[in-house]
């Protein structure tokens, strides 16, 4: 496993370019078995680049930029048997080398959710994943279904900035009792822990009603939010319709039921993607891949 910490030795990835696409894992690093799926299915497609990088672009002032988990010995350890290629591990200057340097603006799928609840962070985001494309030139770039919004963010910039990058998603790896992993789980202590599983919840319960025949994007809404009535603050509990991410008019089509909280000092975020056509009601990918 190739260790990559500067610009000048990217060119070392041109050994992995050949007759399988070269495939791509952004991080910000603490890894856990939600980020290992990606790998596996990037390594299904091809030599797999991992970049681990905590993106300060992305933070707003006062979010939580300084105290982000970073300890990189143990994610090489857990990308090593996965027969990871290449560790791409910039440092913030190598990245952002200017102040005043170019950015990209995120397009109308970041209006709202978390794009409205924190300005600013989806063109972070779309800055870093385009410098990382542009530096690492993968052909398949896989991404967690957890970040919902996220995805389809980036898809948006491919598309428009003709990145000619494929994008897979990944379904949300939990926990046995259903807690989305992510890297801020470990601010949990064990009642904010408890406290966490109402997103999974909220999720679960819209999920089933929609099974049940519920259509009613308000009904589906008002149920979600009774499940999270324990968390301290809810950012958002929205029906979306994929993917443009507008309010849908009715529980139909490809749809996104997104949740942003905050559990004690932690925010956490969790969603799920429905396809509903008639009667038939299925968990579907978000990206065409
Ligand atoms: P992060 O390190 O949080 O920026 O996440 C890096 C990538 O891993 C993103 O594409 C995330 O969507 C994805 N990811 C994070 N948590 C999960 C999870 N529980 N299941 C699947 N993918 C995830």
């Amino acid at each position: 496993m190739d260790l990559i910490r500067c610009r000048g030795e990217l060119k070392r990835l041109d050994s992995l370019r050949g007759l399988d696409p070269l495939c791509f894992v952004p991080t910000m690093g603490a890894l856990h078995a939600g980020h290992l799926d990606l790998v596996k299915r990037a390594k299904a497609h091809g030599p797999t680049v991992v970049s681990i990088f905590v993106n300060p672009m992305q933070f707003g002032p006062g979010e939580d930029f300084d105290r982000y988990p970073r300890n990189l010995d143990d994610d090489l350890i857990l990308l090593a048997p996965l027969g990871v290629d290449a560790v791409f591990v910039p440092a913030v200057a190598e990245m952002y080398a200017r102040p005043d340097g170019v950015s990209v603006r995120a397009g109308a799928r970041a209006a709202g959710l978390c794009g409205a609840r924190r300005p600013g962070h989806f063109d972070g985001v779309v800055t870093v994943v385009a410098k990382l494309f542009h530096m690492v030139r993968p052909d398949i770039a896989v991404f967690g279904r957890k970040d919902a919004q996220q995805c389809l963010v980036i898809e948006e910039m491919v598309r428009d900035l003709a990145m000619g990058i494929r994008l897979l998603d990944v379904p949300t790896v939990r926990a046995d009792d259903g807690l989305a992993m992510s890297s801020r789980n470990r601010f949990l202590d064990a009642v904010d822990r408890g406290r966490a599983l109402a997103l999974s919840r909220a999720l679960g319960a819209a999920h089933r009603a929609i099974e049940e025949g519920e259509r009613g994007i308000a009904v589906l809404e008002d149920l979600m939010a009774l499940e999270l009535a324990d968390v301290d603050v809810v950012d958002y509990a929205s029906v979306l319709s994929v993917p443009e991410l507008e309010r849908a008019e009715s529980a139909s089509g490809r749809l996104l039921l997104a949740i942003a909280a905050h559990v004690g000092p932690t925010r956490l975020i969790d969603n799920l993607v429905l396809e509903v056509d008639g009667n038939i009601v299925r968990e579907t990918p978000l990206l065409e891949g």
